[in-house]
């Protein structure tokens, strides 16, 4: 069975007139009440990270920095990361939602979950909280499989639009976690990293693979760029998939602007699950990033959801 994480808490993260906003996952449950694929998933409670687990990975500095201006009734961590009074604890419970899958599916409870959550991470690196992202949810949900659960192998995959340069930092001298994203690239597209020749460092060296998109990409050539990533990155042989679902890409997105339609999410995911059911049991953790049109964001996900569903 899948497993799905959604809360009403992450409505709470309230950013006023800002596209990462809670009628995103608004959107979600009203699709996955109408197309019934809520009811098909099953679902867990858990608790948010602790601070203590927050600081394996995130600096004294960072973390002060945002309790504090939660704490002092809301602002901004950069001029597009709003933080309401209520963000901190919500960031901890999304990371707590992330790392809550990880056990679930490394414990063989279920073969695969989805968590709703938001704020989204991938931007965050270990000191610095930026582009809507607080605390990098992902990179947080790769340790605790590591340390936890001892692994050794930890693949993160990222199909947001946006690179997803804080996960690719935290992970950049790290063997143990390798990072691929597939992203707009150019043109001043934020952020403005992910070349192909970030390609990791010192003993990390050959794990971070970049897959950069010019705007005006066509949908067979992303699909193709994909599949062609993901055979590379599982050269790896991870025991554990970790995602960055952001539906950005998709063609109605005010932000990302490139043009996939909802059913290449559900091809994506076929693709990537065909790998991971001949490498690592079909163990994959999804974790929800950007997607800005609500629209393009519910049906991205019903289809994404629909193949993990499918395939247990
Ligand atoms: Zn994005």
């Amino acid at each position: 069975m899948t497993l799905l994480l959604r809360s009403a808490e992450f409505l709470k993260h309230k950013t006023g007139k800002h596209p990462e906003r809670p009628d995103r996952l608004i959107a979600i449950e009203s699709m996955l009440e109408k197309s019934g694929l809520g009811s098909k998933c099953a679902s867990v409670s858990w608790d948010a990270l602790t601070e203590k687990e927050l600081m394996q990975l995130h600096g004294p500095k960072q973390i002060e920095q945002i309790r504090q201006i939660a704490a002092h009734g809301g602002g901004k961590a950069d001029p597009d990361t709003v933080i309401c009074p209520d963000s901190f604890s919500v960031s901890l419970f999304a990371a707590g939602a992330c790392t809550k899958a990880v056990d679930q599916v490394l414990q063989g409870k279920h073969q695969n979950a989805l968590c709703l959550v938001r704020p989204p991470g991938h931007h965050a690196n270990a000191t610095k909280s930026m582009g809507f992202c607080l605390f990098n949810n992902v990179a947080l949900a790769a340790k605790r499989a590591i340390t936890v659960h001892k692994l050794n192998k930890v693949l993160i995959l990222d199909w947001d639009v946006h690179h997803g340069n804080g996960t690719q930092d935290i992970f950049y001298e790290d063997p143990q976690v390798f990072f691929m994203s597939i992203h707009r690239y150019g043109n001043g597209f934020y952020p403005g990293t992910g070349a192909v020749s970030e390609t990791g460092a010192l003993k990390g060296l050959g794990t971070n693979l970049n897959v950069p998109l010019a705007y005006g990409v066509s949908r067979k050539e992303y699909l193709e760029s994909w599949k062609k990533g993901l055979e590379k990155a599982f050269e790896f042989k991870p025991e554990l998939v970790i995602l960055s679902a952001g539906f950005d890409a998709d063609r109605r997105d005010p932000v990302g602007d490139l043009g996939l339609e909802p059913e290449d999410f559900g091809s994506m995911t076929n693709a990537l699950q065909s790998l991971a059911n001949s490498c690592c049991k079909g163990k994959i953790v999804s974790c929800l990033e950007g997607g800005y049109s609500l629209e393009g964001l519910s049906e991205g996900i019903k289809e994404h959801l629909g193949a993990l569903l499918a395939k247990n």
